[in-house]
């Protein structure tokens, strides 16, 4: 197994074969480091370590923000690249939903490697939010896909945009303090 030592100073952790003379996070020596015994096993570390799930909800939340910026661009200067813009808009209200459902996926993963169950109340606020985040996409599909373009039409969809985004964000927040959790479970 690995060998994994600590940062006393700011709680980094990293194999000691890759430490170097100062502490990568905070700058410290290495002489501030301790030897760190996880407390769940190496193949789980790694498929935490992956963070599949943030980095998947950053496309969909990447995704929203570009329908969100070009639909303002859209209706401050309606004539400046309309037919690109609109397409774009488009193409990317096409591949949101797919984004989103990728997200939630690796969550349910992510929390099932972590915690062991998807249940608890934070995990079902976040599926709850995750589920509202993928209905709005799927609005948004709908809307841009079967309705003509208009000014009318361009403000739903900034609204819908800033609602997507909204819920994809309060679930990055809820998420950002679990990143650091686990189940201390060996296997
Ligand atoms: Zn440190």
């Amino acid at each position: 197994m690995t060998k994994l030592v600590r940062c006393k100073n700011c709680n980094f952790v990293i194999e000691e074969g890759k430490l170097g003379e100062v502490c990568p996070a905070c700058g410290v020596p290495r002489s501030a480091f301790e030897e760190f015994t996880p407390l769940v096993s190496e193949k789980r570390r790694k498929l935490m370590e992956l963070n599949s799930h943030p980095i998947i909800l950053h496309f969909a939340l990447g995704f929203i923000l570009f329908i969100l910026l070009l639909t303002v661009i859209s209706l401050i200067f309606p004539t400046f690249y309309a037919t690109e813009i609109y397409a774009t808009i488009k193409v990317l209200s096409f591949t949101l939903p797919f984004a989103v459902i990728l997200a939630m996926l690796t969550g349910i993963f992510d929390a099932n490697t972590r915690f062991k169950k998807i249940t608890t109340p934070r995990l079902k606020k976040k599926i709850i939010f995750g589920s509202a985040f993928l209905v709005d996409s799927f609005i948004l599909l709908f809307v841009t896909y079967f309705i003509p373009k208009s000014t009318v039409l361009l403000i739903v969809v900034l609204i819908l945009s800033l609602i997507g985004e909204m819920f994809g964000g309060i679930n990055g927040f809820l998420g950002s303090s679990l990143m650091c959790s686990r189940v201390p479970n060996g296997t």
